[in-house]
Formats: C-alpha cells, sequence, structure tokens
C-alpha cells in the first residue's frame, strides 16, 4: 500500500502546514459561527455557501444535491491529473446537534483548546480535510488524485435522505476517509457497531377497568412484559447491545390501555448478529403479542451497518506513516455509529476519526486540542502522498 517516501516533497508539506495553525483556527471559527443544529435552516445554508467557496477555490467542481426541506449535501470533484490514480473520497457533515436556543454558540479558545459547537463533531474535521488537500496542492502533488468530497447535512440524524449517496459515493473508491473527531491519544477509528432503532408498538383493547375488565386486553402490560425480556437478546460476550428508550403509553387510569410504544436501541458488531437482534426483537414482540393476546407491531433496523475491524484495512498504512512523524497512531473501535459505516459497507476500505481530537462531543464540553488540526493534517497528507491502492482480493 505504501511507495518510497520522497523526503524533499514531505518536508515541504510539513512545513507549509507547520504555519497553519492560526489560519486553520480561523477558519473553523467561520464555520463554527453558521449554526447548523437540526432545526438551523439559515446556518446549515450559510454553512454550505461557505465550503463551497473554499472547495472551489482550490479547484473542486461543487454540485449541491438537494435533501429535506431546502437543506443540501455537498458533492465536490477535483479530477486526477495523471492516469490510474488513486480515487479517494473525504467523507464529512455540516450538521451538528446545538440548535442556538441551547445558548451554546460561537468558538473559544481556552488555553490549547478551541471549545464550541460542532469544533469536534465535525467542522474541526472539515478543517482538516481542506488543509490537506491545499498543502498537496501547493506541494504540486494535488493533481495524483482522484478526488472527491462529500459534506452531508443529516449525519446527526442518522442520514435519513444521505445514506443512498454516501454509499453510491463511497463505491469503488480506493479510500474513503471519514473527519469524524479523533480520540484520546491521537487515536483514529477503524471500526464501529452497527446501530438500531425500533419502534415496537403493543395494540390492545380498551375496555372501562372498573365495569368490564375482562374485555381489555393490556398494552401496557404486554410492553412490560417485552421490555423486561429483551434485554436477553443481547450478547455482551459479542458485543451485542439491546436497551429500552423510551415507554409510553395509556389514556386513563380507568381504562385498560389500549396502547404501548417502546423505542429501542440496539448494537452490533457484525452483520450476523445484527441479523440476529432483527429476528430475535420480531420473535420476542410476536411472542409477547400472543401470550397477552394483543397485536405487536415492529418498525426500524440497523440503518447503521456494523462496519467491523479490517485487519488489512487502511490502519496500518497511516499508522506507518504516523511514526515517521514521531506520533502514535492507535486504532479504536466504537459503539457509536457513523456515516464511515455506511461507506465501509459499500466495500470501500474505510478510516474513521481523522478529524482533531475532541472531547465532550454532544455536549457542551465539546472542544478540540487546537495543535491537532496541523498534527493531522500532516499525517494524511503525508499518508496520501505514499498512498497506493492495494489491489481488490477478488481481482
Ligand atoms: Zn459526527
Amino acid at each position: 500500500m505504501s511507495e518510497t517516501p520522497d523526503a524533499e516533497l514531505e518536508d515541504r508539506v510539513i512545513q507549509w502546514l507547520d504555519g497553519r495553525t492560526d489560519a486553520l483556527s480561523e477558519s473553523l471559527r467561520e464555520l463554527v459561527d453558521a449554526p447548523s443544529g437540526p432545526h438551523e435552516r439559515d446556518g446549515q445554508r450559510a454553512c454550505l455557501e461557505l465550503l463551497v467557496r473554499r472547495w472551489r477555490r482550490i479547484g473542486f467542481r461543487t454540485e449541491i444535491l438537494e435533501a429535506a426541506a431546502g437543506l443540501g449535501h455537498l458533492v465536490a470533484h477535483r479530477p486526477a491529473e495523471v492516469p490510474d490514480a488513486p480515487k479517494v473520497l473525504l467523507l464529512g457533515h455540516l450538521d451538528t446537534v446545538f440548535d442556538q436556543s441551547a445558548g451554546f454558540v460561537g468558538m473559544h479558545r481556552v488555553g490549547e483548546w478551541l471549545a464550541g459547537p460542532g469544533v469536534a463533531d465535525m467542522k474541526g474535521g472539515l478543517v482538516v480535510a481542506r488543509a490537506v488537500v491545499e498543502s498537496l496542492l501547493v506541494a504540486g502533488q494535488a493533481g495524483a488524485i482522484d478526488w472527491t468530497l462529500l459534506v452531508t447535512s443529516d449525519e446527526e440524524i442518522g442520514s435519513p435522505t444521505s445514506r443512498s449517496i454516501v454509499e453510491r459515493t463511497a463505491a469503488g473508491r480506493d479510500l474513503v476517509l471519514c473527519f469524524e473527531p479523533g480520540r484520546s491519544g491521537f487515536a483514529v477509528v477503524d471500526g464501529r457497531a452497527g446501530v438500531a432503532a425500533f419502534s415496537v408498538a403493543f395494540h390492545g383493547r380498551a375496555a372501562h377497568a372498573g365495569v368490564d375488565p375482562e374485555r381489555g386486553r393490556n398494552a401496557i402490560v404486554a410492553a412490560a412484559a417485552f421490555a423486561v425480556e429483551v434485554g436477553s437478546i443481547a450478547d455482551a460476550g459479542q458485543g451485542t447491545l439491546v436497551s429500552v428508550g423510551t415507554i409510553s403509553g395509556g389514556s386513563k387510569r380507568n381504562v385498560v390501555p389500549e396502547l404501548c410504544r417502546l423505542e429501542l436501541d440496539a448494537r452490533a458488531q457484525s452483520a450476523a448478529e445484527a441479523e440476529r437482534v432483527v429476528a430475535a426483537v420480531q420473535a420476542l414482540a410476536s411472542d409477547v403479542g400472543a401470550r397477552h393476546e394483543v397485536r405487536a407491531e415492529v418498525r426500524g433496523g440497523f440503518h447503521r451497518p456494523p462496519w467491523p475491524r479490517d485487519p488489512h484495512g487502511p490502519h496500518a498504512h497511516f499508522a506507518a506513516v504516523a511514526k515517521d512523524l514521531g506520533m502514535p497512531l492507535p486504532a479504536v473501535t466504537t459503539g457509536g455509529g457513523s456515516d464511515a459505516n455506511l461507506a465501509a459497507s459499500a466495500g470501500a476500505p474505510t478510516l474513521d476519526g481523522l478529524g482533531p481530537v475532541g472531547f465532550g462531543m454532544h455536549s457542551t464540553e465539546e472542544r478540540i486540542e487546537r495543535h491537532t488540526l496541523v498534527e493531522r493534517a500532516k499525517l494524511i497528507a503525508l499518508a496520501l502522498l505514499r498512498f497506493r491502492p492495494q489491489p481488490h482480493p477478488e481481482a
């Protein structure tokens, strides 16, 4: 997967990036100043326009794919200038989990930290991605790669409108780099659990609780039995988790409840476990329904397929480059899903967690280690300079 490094060229890239910390911080501030929480239409549009301008400036042709309700996903392409160049996808999202109403707005520097909504997840990563391409452009090497950038606007709500776009765009790439936040100790992410959301409803029969209770079929009692028993589907040894997150049902104290719903979260590390969980949830719901004479209805499933760690994946190449830079590059797997799950499931060699090292994601503690903006860019730029696609195993 590697090519003999050209030390003089690499030094040029490193030196250019070394002086960029202030500039990258500033460009991050501009992105954070356009709040892009789930209900921030104006901020999301401002973010999108800012990104379009920035990527056009370094030679990308941009296109906005319409998403729901006036939102858009950005796809940008910069064709290679040499034949047989590696096809690389830079993958990110511009939405955050924060609406301005929560009061967590703007970027602040606190010592060696930058804090603010989305600095880690993942506007910092978007800044790193662009710095990588610009550094290679300055060194005259950007044309050696066929670049595609995809920045979606609904990752934080499970990618409902971008899922197929991510899969389609990732398919056939030699490398997908996903810019979710880096982890403590400069770690990257090379595997993620599959994530499922289920909605399970029990439909009973209403009746007066004091006059003719025997006519009723109690949906809450059925749902409660299901909630207690569903834990048995989990398998700690395999990393399979199942958790009831919400339950709601009934209408009045003196009415046998007709309807009760639960929301269920599940995580699985392998496709086989994901399949087992889906079948087991369905089977348990039917069984409980039959026992309580209520009708069970299961919706949902895995919206992020499991991304199991691949020992032949891109991490080893990046770790070798990091070693030459005098940095460690541990890899971790996580129970949280991202668009990298979708890219990996499309068969593309994928590495995630390439954004600056972040802490407190999805909370008002969200922050990044400021110097890692440049450290990450150096690592990725050099890894790409040395990158040669592996032949596909089935070829
Ligand atoms: Zn994210």
